[in-house]
């Protein structure tokens, strides 16, 4: 299941069945990482992987601009996800 929202505010929560689903923002390329709704826009994945995460300074959220291929950019963006303190980090 995938959800999508135009900016965080645009966010959808589902807890129906048990399971929590945030609406994923739309500026993120498809592909394994995305970013969703809980973002506070706090920067720490993009201090960790730039190459892949950037920020909407607007709205103040980030996004994966470009997914990683190799696995150490993989490693990198799983580290983001791991240290973002909001679990704002998914993985498909
Ligand atoms: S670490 Fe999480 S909360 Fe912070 S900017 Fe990245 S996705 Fe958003």
């Amino acid at each position: 299941m995938s959800l999508t929202g135009n900016k965080p505010s645009d966010g959808v929560e589902n807890r129906s069945n048990g399971l929590s689903y945030y609406a994923i923002i739309t500026e993120n390329v498809s592909g394994m990482f995305y970013v969703d709704i809980r973002c506070i826009g706090c920067s720490v994945c993009a201090e960790i992987a730039p190459s892949h995460f950037a920020t909407n300074h607007d709205e103040g959220y980030e996004y994966v601009y470009s997914q990683p291929v190799s696995e150490s950019e993989i490693n990198l963006c799983k580290e983001a996800m791991e240290i973002c303190p909001v679990n704002a980090i998914g993985i498909r």
